[in-house]
C-alpha cells in the first residue's frame, strides 16, 4: 500500500527556514512560487534574459533574478522550466552556485531518471509533483485545499531531503489533499507511459480511428466527431468521479454490453504487447534519447506530425463545430 502523508506529518517551519528559487515561472511555476510566498516562505524567480513570464511575475509582487542568480542566492532550487532545457540551464546556471546541503528540487524525473542532469554527492536531490496542473494547484491552494501531490528523493545528502521535500509539498498545498511517497524512477516511468499508451497517444489514437472508421463508412463527419471525440469527455468525469462502476452505471444497459463484448476486441493482447514494448523503451532510455535528439535536432518529426493532425477532418470538423458550443472555452490555442 502506498505510504500517504499529510499536513500533520510536514512540518511548515523547514521549509520557511530556506531560501527557495523557483528556476521557470509557466504552469507549475507560477503555482509553485505564488503559493510558496503565500505560505510564508522566502522566494525569488530565476528567469532567463528577455523571459516572457517576467513582467506577469514581477506584477504578482515576486522578485525576478537571472536563473544563476536565484541559484547562488537559494538553498532549495526548484527546476519548473521545460524538461528539454533543463540540463543546459542546469549546466550554465546551477551547478557551479550549489553548495554543501543545498537541495535541488524537480516536478518530474525526467533529467535525472534519465542521467541528463547528474547531481554532486553533497546535494539534496528530491521531486514534489503536484498531480494536476499549474493553474489548478495555485487555485486549490487558494481556496484552502490543494491538489495530491507525489514525493520522492533521490539523494539524501543532509539525512533531511524527504522531510524538505513534505514541508515544501505542504507550503504549496500538496498535504492538504495527500502526498503519495515514490522514486523518481517509478515516477518518470509511469508518467512517461501513462501519457504515451493512455492518456495522450492512446487516446488521440482511438478517437483518430473511430472517427475514421465511421466518416470512411459515409457518415456525416459532424456526427462522427460527436460519439467519438466529444462525449468521450461525460464518459471521463463519470469515471474520474467513480471509477468504471460509474461510467457503467450512468450510461445505458446496451451501452455496458458493449463494452464487454467490444472493448477487448479493440484493447487486443497485441495492443496490451505493444504496451510492454512502449514501457520498456521508456525504462531502457530509449524514448529519452531518441526525444533529446528529436528536441535539439530542431523538432522536425514534431512539427511534421503535429501539422499532419491539425489538419485531419477529425480537428477540421471539431473547430466548426465547438463555435455551437457557448459553453466550451473554444478560444483557439
Ligand atoms: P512551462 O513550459 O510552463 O515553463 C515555462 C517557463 O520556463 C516560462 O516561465 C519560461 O519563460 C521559462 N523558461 C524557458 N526557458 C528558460 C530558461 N532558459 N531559463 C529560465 N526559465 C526559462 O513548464 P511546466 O510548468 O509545464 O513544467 C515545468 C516542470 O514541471 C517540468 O519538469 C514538467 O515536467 C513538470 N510538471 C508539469 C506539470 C504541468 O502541469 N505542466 C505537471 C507536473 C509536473 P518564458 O516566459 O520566457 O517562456
Ligand atoms: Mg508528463
Ligand atoms: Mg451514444
Amino acid at each position: 500500500m502506498a505510504e500517504l502523508f499529510y499536513d500533520d506529518d510536514a512540518d511548515l517551519s523547514i521549509i520557511q527556514g530556506r531560501k527557495v528559487a523557483v528556476i521557470g515561472y509557466g504552469s507549475q511555476g507560477h503555482a509553485h512560487a505564488l503559493s510558496l510566498r503565500d505560505s510564508g516562505v522566502d522566494v525569488r524567480v530565476g528567469l532567463h534574459e528577455g523571459s516572457k513570464s517576467k513582467a506577469k511575475a514581477e506584477e504578482q509582487g515576486l522578485r525576478v533574478v537571472t536563473p544563476a542568480e536565484a541559484a547562488a542566492e537559494a538553498d532549495v532550487i526548484m527546476v519548473l522550466i521545460p524538461d528539454p532545457i533543463q540540463a543546459q540551464v542546469y549546466e550554465e546556471s546551477i551547478k557551479d552556485n550549489l553548495k554543501d546541503g543545498d537541495a535541488l528540487f524537480f516536478a518530474h524525473g525526467f533529467n535525472v531518471r534519465f542521467g541528463f542532469i547528474k547531481p554532486a554527492a553533497n546535494v539534496d536531490v528530491a521531486l514534489v509533483a503536484p498531480k494536476g496542473p499549474g493553474h489548478l494547484v495555485r487555485r486549490q491552494y487558494e481556496e484552502g485545499r490543494g491538489v495530491p501531490a507525489i514525493a520522492a528523493v533521490e539523494q539524501d545528502a543532509t539525512g533531511n531531503a524527504f522531510q524538505l521535500a513534505l514541508s515544501y509539498a505542504k507550503a504549496i498545498g500538496g498535504t492538504r489533499a495527500g502526498v503519495i511517497k515514490t522514486t523518481f524512477t517509478e515516477e518518470t516511468e509511469t508518467d512517461l507511459f501513462g501519457e504515451q499508451a493512455v492518456l495522450c497517444g492512446g487516446t488521440s489514437a482511438l478517437v483518430k480511428a473511430g472517427f475514421e472508421t465511421l466518416v470512411e463508412a459515409g457518415y456525416q463527419p459532424e456526427i462522427a466527431y460527436f460519439e467519438c471525440l466529444h462525449e468521450l469527455k461525460l464518459i471521463v468525469d463519470l469515471m474520474y468521479e467513480g471509477g468504471l462502476e460509474k461510467m457503467r452505471w450512468s450510461v445505458s444497459e446496451t451501452a455496458e454490453w458493449g463494452d464487454y463484448v467490444t472493448g477487448p476486441r479493440i484493447i487486443t493482447d497485441a495492443t496490451k504487447a505493444e504496451m510492454k514494448k512502449v514501457l520498456a523503451e521508456i525504462q531502457d532510455g530509449t524514448f529519452a534519447k531518441n526525444w533529446m535528439d528529436e528536441y535539439h535536432g530542431g523538432l522536425k518529426k514534431y512539427d511534421e506530425y503535429k501539422t499532419q493532425d491539425s489538419e485531419h477532418l477529425l480537428e477540421t470538423t471539431g473547430k466548426e463545430l465547438r463555435k455551437l458550443m457557448s459553453w466550451v472555452d473554444n478560444e483557439e490555442a
